[in-house]
């Protein structure tokens, strides 16, 4: 990456720096030959102002004119009789003068039209014109060589390339510090997620001056501490499930043992070692199929098999379930539903919900072993609120935002009789999210806890449907 880094920002400020010289080498040179015609031109223009048309004019003064401008200025001038002749001359006639003049005859464009003509000839750029002076034709002639403003543009066009080198290989070595800048925290992540990867969850991802890379290393972080929180869950609830399982086991060995050894012939006391086994086998199972049923849950989210139900015989078809409890284990339930309200949803997986929060309820609540489930319409907001609610301890603040990861079990509610694997909770979540429904939990310590779930309301009825 670093290579490649480097190789885009050399890349790039090389033909930066290559474009930018060109254009000034361009822009450079046709300056110069503008600025060169301009000055012949103002040249030319003021001597034929100061020749043309004098009458009685001593030939002395136009020679200190045109020997003045030859000597400020570096031209050459030249006062031409129509048959070619050098009349005034500020300079030695070139060896090929002929051609020199029979050129500018040809461009000066016949005596009538006075415009100036400025031309190109070899290595010198000229100006012609023709002038009246003492009552006769001349052309005047003003010669500039081209070799002074090629010299100067040479000498600046080296300049401009010796610069860019200069720039060149200065670019080239910023390119790479920058490329080493940036690619330095992603190598220093990388070398971090493989520590990562074998398990060291105390690395730090560390943070960088870019903001993409600063976040990323907060994601990663994130993560980091996600799979870390995971694992600690894995850990925790092997322990638990296997405590959960070896106690009933145990259980189950020793009352078999005991109808065995001690109650195999008295039916009395051989039922009721039979009951605590039967028991037991049912804890086993329950535990088993939380289990199980949390991995499906998480696997099967996919499809929900949506249809419309009645929502109020579903609710009270879970609590059936839970009757054995008031017989047997002086359960109070109270119960505050509506009569007959429907909802589209999958009704086996919000089976599991309903179930889970009551049986929440059931083992949290507090000593009076009361429960309170209430499924009301809410007509301001067309949905049907689910509650269950229980006298138990409740549910800190900090704990609230636990409750519904993974494996999450309380240290304080995990007791023997609470058969738990901490993913209730979970289920439940994973279920609603699943379905968008909005659910959660009110909770005062000492007092109880109000765990809801908000249904929408659909009133037409499945024929109709
Ligand atoms: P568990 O199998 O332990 O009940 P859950 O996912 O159902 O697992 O619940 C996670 C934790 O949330 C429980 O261990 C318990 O601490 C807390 N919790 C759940 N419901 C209640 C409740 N009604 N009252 C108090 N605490 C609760």
């Amino acid at each position: 990456m670093n290579i490649l880094l480097w190789r885009y920002f050399a890349f790039f400020t090389v033909i930066l720096i290559a474009v930018v010289s060109l254009v000034c080498y361009g822009v450079l040179s046709n300056a110069y030959s503008a600025q060169a015609k301009n000055h012949i031109t103002s040249i030319g223009n003021n001597l034929t102002a100061f020749v043309d048309g004098k009458v009685n004019m001593p030939e002395q003064d136009v020679i200190r004119i045109m020997n003045g401008y030859a000597i400020s200025e570096g031209i050459e001038a030249f006062l031409v009789s129509f048959d070619g002749e050098a009349y005034i001359a500020t300079a030695e006639t070139p060896s090929d003068w002929e051609s020199v003049v029979g050129d500018m005859c040809s461009r000066v464009n016949g005596w009538t039209d006075k415009r100036a003509v400025i031309y190109h000839d070899g290595n010198m750029l000229n100006y012609a014109s023709c002038v009246v002076f003492n009552r006769q034709q001349y052309y005047l002639f003003v010669r500039y060589p081209l070799s002074i403003i090629v010299s100067s543009v040479r000498s600046m066009q080296i300049y401009i390339i010796v610069i860019a080198a200069v720039a060149i290989v200065i670019s080239f070595v910023i390119s790479y510090l920058l490329a080493q800048r940036i690619s330095r925290p992603i190598k220093n992540m990388s070398g971090t997620a493989a520590r990562m990867a074998e398990g060291d969850y105390s690395v730090k991802f560390a943070s960088a001056e870019y903001q993409e890379i600063a976040q990323l290393s907060d994601t990663l972080n994130y993560a980091k501490d996600e799979m870390k929180k995971s694992e600690e869950f894995q850990k925790e609830l092997l322990a638990n499930v296997s405590h959960d399982l070896r106690t009933p086991l145990t259980m189950i060995k020793a009352y078999a043992s005991m109808i065995e050894e001690i109650s195999g012939n008295d039916p009395v006391k051989r039922s009721q070692h039979l009951k605590v086994i039967i028991d037991e086998a049912d804890r086993l199972t329950g535990l088993v199929n939380d289990i199980l049923n949390a991995s499906k849950v998480s696997a099967g989210l996919s499809e929900l098999n949506k249809k419309v139900f009645n929502l109020t015989e579903f609710t009270y078809s879970i609590m059936n379930k839970f009757d054995y409890l008031q017989q047997t284990a002086d359960y109070k339930f109270y119960v505050d539903i509506d009569a007959d309200m429907y909802t589209l949803a999958d009704e086996e997986k919000i089976g599991q919900v309903i179930y889970n929060l009551i049986s929440n309820a059931v083992n949290y609540t507090g000593d009076d072993k009361s429960v309170y489930v209430s499924l009301k319409y809410v007509p301001e907001e067309n949905r049907i609120r689910f509650a269950v609610r229980d006298t138990g301890k409740g549910i800190s603040e900090e704990e609230r935002s636990h409750i519904w990861d993974r494996y999450y079990r309380s240290k304080d509610t995990h007791n023997r009789p609470v058969k738990g694997t901490g993913l209730g909770l979970n289920i439940v979540k994973i279920i609603l999210q699943a379905h968008s429904f909005d659910f959660g939990v009110r909770s005062e310590e000492g007092k109880g806890s109000i765990f809801y779930v908000d249904f929408p309301e659909v009133s037409s009825r499945p024929d109709e449907v």
